[in-house]
């Protein structure tokens, strides 16, 4: 469909172009010196000891779980108000997710007070998700995990460069995964990246990235090694030039890109709040990335109705998310689970456009349409 108003759009120009071609031209596409820098700067940039290039965000999950030797017998919390890769990584390790609920219509994101009820014997850690790009209570999480001596995973695939109390989002726990998938704030089309300030888990992931490999093939080209042990079970998690050096181009327009989405939100907080819809995270703590700008509709309106209100007028909406439990797969391994707040909210979620490139224009557009649509569902 060709869209007036897509849900997201790229923040491209000619340096991302200029990008590839250095690479096809220095004749060198798997993972080298420019995943390096990419890795470098981005940790630079955030602040953070180590950061490792990997294939994508889901795969990142599954290694900061490797990482922390959690598998069969162990449980994982997480929350349901997210994309399924969330929890497919702590299935893919042989542990179980437990469940837990958000806190409500003002914050979509994990309830401490619901983790601490998911808390069992066999729990090992806590996947937090900063939805939007709005930063989890930290603070209350970090103290409940620091008491039943659980880790904290953060999956900041919405989150580059947010933070609370001067503590950048992916740095609260013991490692924090980012997306670079096509519609995230940072896009490299694939992509992703885990980082952590310990040692010890920068290095289990390197091995495991890469089959569990010593060296790795730039390694043998630079000449500095001829053999390679392996040294336990690995993966092909591996990025490659092409996409790296996408990120580098990508990282240079993140802050701009994201102080754009924030004026974005910040206009349409201000001229849809004289209508019956609810704005979480409106009052957050901390400094959001501002990936996605979620609505509640109001109780009992037509979602569908609204949405296809919005497409009649070429404008793209989506829904943030389906919950994890009631998929499906997920509802016959768990048929047990109840998240009373995260399904009554995710029935009344609605996800409106929000990239940086967005001219005012399509911003008017998108407040227009979206109040004759409530006008047009509340008749
Ligand atoms: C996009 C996304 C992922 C997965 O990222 P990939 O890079 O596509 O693997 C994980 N969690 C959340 C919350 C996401 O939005």
């Amino acid at each position: 469909m060709n869209w007036r108003v897509p849900l997201a759009d790229l923040n491209y120009a000619l340096d991302e172009e200029q990008a590839i071609r250095d690479v096809l031209w220095s004749r060198w596409l798997t993972m080298g010196a420019i995943t390096q820098r990419f890795e470098h700067e981005f940790a630079a940039f955030l602040g953070v000891k180590h950061a490792l290039a990997v294939s994508n965000a889901t795969v990142a999950l599954h290694l900061a779980l490797l990482a922390l030797d959690i598998g069969p017998g162990d449980e994982v919390i997480a929350p349901a108000l997210t994309f399924v890769a969330t929890t497919n990584a702590v299935l893919y390790t042989g542990a179980e997710v437990r469940f837990a609920d958000i806190c409500g219509a003002h914050d979509l994101n994990i309830a401490p007070a619901e983790i601490e009820k998911q808390i069992t014997p066999r729990t090992r850690a806590i996947i937090v998700v900063h939805y939007g790009g709005y930063p989890c209570q930290m603070e209350c999480i970090a103290e409940i995990a620091s008491r039943h001596k659980l880790a904290i995973i953060e999956d900041a695939a919405h989150a580059p460069d947010a933070s609370l109390d001067g503590t950048v989002l992916g740095t609260w726990g013991v490692a924090g995964c980012f997306s670079f998938f096509g519609n995230k704030n940072l896009s490299t089309g694939e992509g992703g990246m885990l980082i952590t300030n310990r040692d010890d888990i920068a290095d289990r992931v390197r091995l495991l990235r890469s089959h569990g490999m010593t060296t790795l093939t730039w390694d043998r080209h630079q000449g500095h090694a001829s053999t390679y042990d392996v040294t336990d079970l690995g993966y092909n998690y591996r990025i490659d030039e092409l996409r790296s050096a996408l990120g580098r181009a990508q990282l240079g327009k993140l802050r701009a890109g994201n102080m754009r989405r924030q004026a974005i939100t910040e206009k349409y907080w201000e001229r849809l709040s004289d209508t019956a819809l609810e704005f979480p995270f409106r009052n957050a703590l901390g400094i959001s990335a501002h990936h996605l700008f979620p609505i509640l509709l109001p109780e009992g309106c037509d979602r569908a109705r609204f949405m296809d209100a919005l497409r009649a007028e070429e404008i793209q909406t989506s829904i943030h998310y389906p919950p994890i439990h009631l998929f499906t797969y997920y509802r016959n391994r768990y048929p047990a689970v109840l998240l009373p707040i995260t399904e009554a909210l995710a029935a009344r979620q609605v996800t409106l456009p929000l990239y940086p490139t967005m001219s005012d224009a399509q911003i008017e557009l998108v407040i227009a349409a979206t109040r004759n649509a409530l006008n047009a569902v509340s008749d």
